[in-house]
């Protein structure tokens, strides 16, 4: 995969997918610029090379038609107060008007185009529209990791019709991580997977139990795997449809000599709420109407001393549910763990990203991925659309 630090841009056209899916409140007001940030250090390495910048994101699923809530116009603000430069928005992504203003771009120059998806080609990976989008440009470059799970003309097929294709430096880094975790790790490499289902998850541990020294689970799917184990485990969640899959897994984990820990003891309540009695137990002594909702302190203490002396961590998943305050020690605890440990730290899917940070430990990890499907079916060992489109 070539690297956008390794071509020319010098007064080239260049074409940066990016995610700027933002979170917009009712009034169409930005709520939080991260996406954006994001793809700042690879728009301002074009700036700096000289590049005329035309920049496209998705927001949202309007299903291939105009939809105003979903305009990527309310991002134009934002874009250029974290650049400091002015960024004209195009209202629409394609066609004769779009060709005419870029026409006119010169050096430096920065346009935002509007919603990709508001075109039914972009998630049909339309090659007319592909077409489309590649006659804007000189140079494309892919910076929008989280949707490379993801075939869509604007990751996909327009590399068919662009010959300079490159990653930009948010999608580099995504990748140098993920290699460093899953392609060539530093052993011991230890996997902590959390969160409410395994069968969400199954993919993910099939393919980690090839790879990793230890598997921590924990979240709502350690019920089901204590269930398999033959344990009662009151009204937690229970996948019973999982557990003969999760038997298969233990004992796949059994055979590969990958050291599998479940939690021995849980915060228990009698219902999910922030204001409910939480008391602790063991594993074995769930009563009949308590939910396990978080991991105990011996858990803690076990898989803390579990991430001693390991180099690579990889962590999908809360612990517990970390939104309600009694429930949220666990995952803030381990956090503090995986951040003492000293090992490479890789971070990624749903709310893991949002309980660290929570947790005021986020600038403590190596790299948290800003793809949260894109990041899950890579750990599960699929090939990426997006990513594989770059490399060929
Ligand atoms: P996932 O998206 O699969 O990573 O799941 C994350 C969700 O799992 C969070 O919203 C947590 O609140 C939830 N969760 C974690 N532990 C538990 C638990 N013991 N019981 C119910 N939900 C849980």
């Amino acid at each position: 995969m070539k690297y956008i630090d390794q071509i020319d841009m010098k007064d080239k056209r260049v074409f940066i997918r990016v995610d700027f899916n933002v979170p917009m409140d009712k009034e169409g007001k930005v709520t939080s610029d991260k996406r954006v940030r994001a793809s700042i250090p690879t728009i301002n390495y074009a700036l700096e090379k000289g590049a005329k910048l035309i920049i496209a994101s998705h927001l949202g699923r309007p299903k291939g038609k105009r939809v105003e809530e979903m305009s990527l116009k309310p991002v134009v603000k934002v874009l250029s107060g974290l650049l400091q430069k002015e960024v004209t928005f195009l209202d629409d992504c394609v066609g004769e008007t779009v060709e005419q203003a870029v026409g006119k771009m010169k050096e430096g120059d920065i346009v935002l185009l509007e919603n990709l998806r508001f075109h039914p080609g972009e998630d049909k990976n339309d090659a007319g529209f592909a077409k489309q989008l590649a006659a804007l440009c000189d140079i494309y470059i892919d910076d929008a990791f989280a949707v490379s799970h993801r075939a869509a003309a604007s990751n996909s097929a327009i590399t068919e019709f662009v010959k300079t294709c490159a990653a930009g430096f948010l999608l580099k880094n995504e990748v140098e991580y993920f290699k460093k975790a899953m392609v060539n790790p530093a052993h011991p490499l230890v996997a902590i997977i959390g969160g409410a289902k395994v069968s969400d998850k199954i993919g993910l541990l099939g393919n980690l139990i090839e790879k990793v020294d230890k598997i921590l689970i924990g979240g709502g799917m350690a019920f089901t795997f204590l269930r398999a184990t033959g344990y009662e485990t009151g009204k937690s969640l229970c996948e019973e449809e999982m557990l003969d899959t999760a038997c298969k897994i233990v004992d796949k984990a059994k055979q590969k000599n990958v050291q599998f820990l479940l939690p021995v003891d849980a915060v228990i309540a009698q219902s999910a709420t922030a204001e409910t009695e939480a008391n602790v137990c063991g594993v074995k002594e769930i009563p009949k109407d308590w939910i396990g909702l978080d991991i105990g302190p011996a858990t803690i203490s076990l898989f803390s001393d579990a991430l001693k002396g390991v180099k690579t961590i990889i962590w999908n998943g809360p612990m517990g549910m970390f939104e309600l305050a009694p429930f949220s020690k666990g995952t803030f605890a381990l956090a503090q763990s995986v951040a003492d440990s000293g090992a490479l730290s890789i971070i990624g899917g749903g709310d893991t990203d949002t309980a660290i940070k929570k947790a005021g430990l986020s600038a403590k990890m190596s790299y948290i991925s800003t793809g949260g499907g894109a990041f899950l079916e890579w750990l599960e060992g699929k090939i990426l659309p997006g990513i594989a489109a770059l490399e060929k």
